[in-house]
């Protein structure tokens, strides 16, 4: 993914491999729907437009990880996925890596969208 003139921040790319995944879009799920998207590499993730929902952003994130195996995904511990958190600044329009953006502060204040993306880690190492 480097070629000439691609500007990382410009575009939502994927935490874990670089590649750029689906445009967040409504997701039908047994219990609702969800805004979100998912990677080639295994990754999914959830959006938040206020980005202060992000517990709720995670729940999405995590049911959507185990493809709606509630018991999994209530059993999933710590050491099963990764977490990252994108966040987009409007005003720039970038994309930043972490919850504040690149400071990494004031992640509760600040309102920008936000992506919350999960990847397992079990079986791929
Ligand atoms: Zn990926």
């Amino acid at each position: 993914m480097r070629y000439a003139g691609f500007d990382r921040h410009r575009v939502l790319t994927c935490p874990f491999c670089g590649r750029v995944p689906e445009e967040p879009h409504a997701m039908q799920l047994r219990f609702g729907e969800i805004t979100g998207g998912r990677c080639e590499c295994g990754a999914v993730y959830a959006y938040d437009e206020t980005g202060r929902l992000l517990g709720e952003a995670f729940n999405d994130a995590l049911t959507l990880l185990y493809n709606e195996d509630y018991d999994a995904a209530q059993n999933a511990s710590e050491a099963d996925y990764q977490e990252e958190i994108i966040s987009f600044d409007k005003r720039l329009g970038r994309y930043f890596r972490g919850p504040g953006g690149a400071e990494g502060v004031g992640a509760l204040l600040d309102r920008r969208p936000k992506y919350l993306f999960l990847k397992k880690t079990t079986g791929k190492n």
